[in-house]
Parts: C-alpha cells; structure tokens; sequence
C-alpha cells in the first residue's frame, strides 16, 4: 500500500466523484479547471509519470485512452474537439506523481492550454 492520493482515490479511501471508469482507468474532474471541461483520467496502476512508461504498459495506455474518448462523449467535446495532455515533471506544473492525462475542452483552447 502507499499513500499516493490517486492509488487511495482508487482504493476507495478517498470518496471521490468518478466521471466514468473501466478495468484500466477512471475518470474525475480536475478541482482547478483551466477550461470549462477539465478532466483528469488516471490509471489504476502506479505509474510515476509518462517517462516511465514501459512497452508492457501498452494496455494501460489503451485503457487510458479509451476512457478518455469515453469522458468526451459524456462531457459533450467529442465532436467539437478536446486536448489530451500529460504533464510531465516540475517544469510541466506536475503536482501528484501518479500518471495523469489531462481532457481539456468546452472553449477554443490555445497553443498552450
Ligand atoms: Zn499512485
């Protein structure tokens, strides 16, 4: 066990809104949007950052991704468009080391967010 906060949101230690989940994933909002959709898709495996994905996560990617196209559809992006983002490290503005793909849209998003 570790004390990650996504690993306990995982676990159920702390109540959490779910957007959508799968075997691979879940989805939540993000609790300071940038956008007027803002959501964040974490795996259910402890995964560090995106530098330390291995080849043998190519399922938890696909997950990832699939719920991602998942959360669009629910959030009403899907058609007009959305971003999907990793942070990845300080300089990326990366607050909890637990992989995070960031589903940003509801609004023209610029080069940068
Ligand atoms: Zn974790």
């Amino acid at each position: 066990m570790n004390d990650c906060l996504f690993c306990r949101m995982n676990r159920g230690e702390i109540p959490v809104e779910k957007i959508a989940e799968n075997d691979h994933a879940f989805a939540i909002r993000d609790i300071n949007p940038r956008a007027p959709v803002h959501d964040l898709i974490i795996p259910k495996t402890h995964v560090p950052t995106a530098r330390e994905i291995e080849w043998v996560h190519g399922d938890l990617l696909a997950g990832l991704l699939a719920l991602a196209r998942e959360v669009a559809r629910l959030e009403g992006v899907f058609d007009g468009g959305y971003r999907l983002a990793f942070n990845v490290g300080d300089n990326a503005g990366m607050t909890i080391f637990h992989l995070h793909l960031h589903l940003l849209g509801g609004r023209k998003l610029g080069p940068e967010g």
